[in-house]
Order: C-alpha cells, then structure tokens, then sequence
C-alpha cells in the first residue's frame, strides 16, 4: 500500500528532489536582510517524517539555516497554548490578506487588526501578546520541542542583520501601536519577533514541526502532547489559507496541503495523519517561496495522493 510504504515514499521523494533541483536556477535568495544573501541558491534538500517516525530524506536536510517566516506557526502555537483561541483571535484576523507578507497598507485602511498570524503583521501582533509573558528562551524551548530538536539556536549574525535593516517591521509595529491594538512596547515586540525569525533549523526540524501539526498536536515518536488538537486544527486551517503568503491561493489548487514558508527557502507541511514535510531551498520565486520547493511538492502530492480535497 503506497500509504504505508516507505519504500514508495523514498522513490517519489527522490523524483521531487530532482524536480526541484532543476528549478533552483529560477530563483534568487532574499537580499533584503543582508545576511541570507550569502545563502547558497542551489542548496537544496527535502525530508519527510510519517507518523511511525520514519524520516527519508534527499539532499541538503541538515544544513542550518534561520527558520524565518516558518517561526509565525511557533509563535501561533505558543500563543493560543497560553491565551487560548479565544483570546488569540481577539487580537489579529483569521482571513488571507492576498498582500505580500510586510506589507503595511490595509492595516491603515481595512482594518486595525492584522489580517493573519503567519505575515508580518500579524505574527508581530502575536508576539506583542506573548512579549509581556515568555522571554526568548521560552520561545526556543518551545521551538525545540515543537521540531524536537535540541540544537535550535539563535544564528545571531541573521539576527543583527534582521534588526539592523528591519524598519518596515518597526513601522508596521509602530502603526499597531499608535492604533492602540500592539500589546506590548514595539521594541520589545520586534526584539523578540527578530530573534523569532532567526532561530535555525533544518529541513527535517521542519519536518518534525509538520509532523506534529499533522498528528493533531502530538509528537507520535515520543507521544508528547504539544499543543490540543483544536489548536493543531486551527493552526492548519491557517497555513492552509495564509501559510504560502499571497502565494496561498495557487499552492492550495496546487498542491493543497496546509504549509508555511519563510524567506530562508524553509517550508514546513502538515499532511493529516501521515506525514511532515521540511523543505530546504533558499533560492525564492518573487513571493518569497522556495522555488525548488513548489517543484517537488507539486509532484509529491499528485504522486502520493496529499492533496486535502483529493479523492483516495
Ligand atoms: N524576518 C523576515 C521579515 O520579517 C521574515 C519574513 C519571511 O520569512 N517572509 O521580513
């Protein structure tokens, strides 16, 4: 049964693997934080983890590389772990913004919450939520557990740079607060989110962090509950619609699996009651996706039945 197949899994994701690869020279790596303009464009690497724990892997699945965009999914899971979904969705929207993920525009003129948890707006308004509570080392802890992966670190240079150059996020930190909607002083949010975007994982971190997602919250090697399974639910309903930018609509035809990217060229995928998928490919089409990454997840999905509205 190809479901349960290991075997089958292994084949297809090394087809992927060379899909993407042939991809890679279609992108570029994201300039605008200085530091992942050094990034290789023809890293590459997939890993993917079934819930018996199996993880086959292709590639480059152990490079270290920040976490970026991916970090709003932590973010989101630490907040409506400690405030509840209630709470949470009092303080930002649950509705694709169909904007690229730092714009600042409708937040003047739409609305004064942020549209969703997984742009730039939004996970900052999270993080102004959780800033009054955890410190960083909460936010790693919990990262670590999530991707159960110990040697989640800050990559500080990513860090500097990210704070050095990151003044469309202090504007659209600034913005929230001047509307009265930032719940903690913006410079403490943005320390915070920086660190958040700059914790450095690899392809099969991400892996497991899908992994979890797609196995209602619980960790299925260690059986460790990390988050209720009315959160896992919630958190992928909102990669589903949100979780690729504005690229979200097109991935969800595509290939349609709840998942997240973050400018690092990370993709974590959360496919119901299977499997994780972590996704390593800096090389960026213009939305800020891994093209290698769209590649082969096109393909995994046609090839191994992933899509959510698939018929089995
Ligand atoms: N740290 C990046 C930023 O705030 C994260 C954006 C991303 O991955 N899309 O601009």
């Amino acid at each position: 049964d190809w479901r349960h197949d290991a075997h089958v899994l292994e084949e297809h994701l090394q087809h992927a693997y060379v899909l993407g690869c042939k991809v890679l020279g279609q992108g570029h790596v994201a300039t605008y934080i200085p530091e992942l303009a050094r990034a290789d464009a023809y890293a590459f690497g997939l890993a993917a983890q079934r819930t018996d724990g199996t993880m086959v892997c292709c590639g480059d699945v152990d490079t270290r590389f920040s976490v970026q965009s991916v970090g709003k999914v932590m973010s989101l899971a630490m907040a409506l772990k400690i405030f509840g979904t209630e709470e949470v969705f009092s303080h930002v929207l649950m509705e694709p913004s169909g904007d690229s993920f730092s714009s600042i525009i409708k937040l003047d003129t739409k609305s004064d919450l942020p549209f969703n948890p997984l742009i730039n707006a939004g996970a900052i308004q999270v993080v102004s939520l959780l800033a009054n509570h955890v410190e960083f080392s909460d936010i790693l802890k919990f990262a670590r557990r999530m991707c159960q992966d110990e040697d989640i670190e800050l990559n500080e240079p990513v860090y500097r740079s990210e704070a050095l150059t990151g003044d469309r996020n202090r504007a659209i930190a600034y913005l929230l607060k001047s509307k009265g909607v930032l719940m903690a002083e913006p410079d403490l949010t943005l320390d915070l989110y920086f660190k958040l975007c700059s914790m450095n994982v690899t392809a099969k971190s991400l892996a497991t962090l899908g992994l979890v997602l797609a196995n209602d919250g619980q960790n299925p090697m260690t059986g460790e509950h990390i988050i209720s399974p009315r959160h896992a639910r919630a958190i992928n309903s909102i990669m589903f619609t949100c979780g690729m930018y504005d690229g979200s609509g097109e991935f969800g035809v595509k290939v349609g699996i709840p998942a997240k990217s973050g400018v690092g060229g990370g993709i974590a995928c959360s496919v119901k009651g299977r499997m994780g998928i972590g996704v390593y490919g800096p090389a960026l089409d213009e939305k800020g996706n891994s093209v290698g990454g769209l590649a082969s997840l096109e393909y995994l999905s046609h090839a191994l039945h992933l899509h959510v509205f698939d018929y089995h």
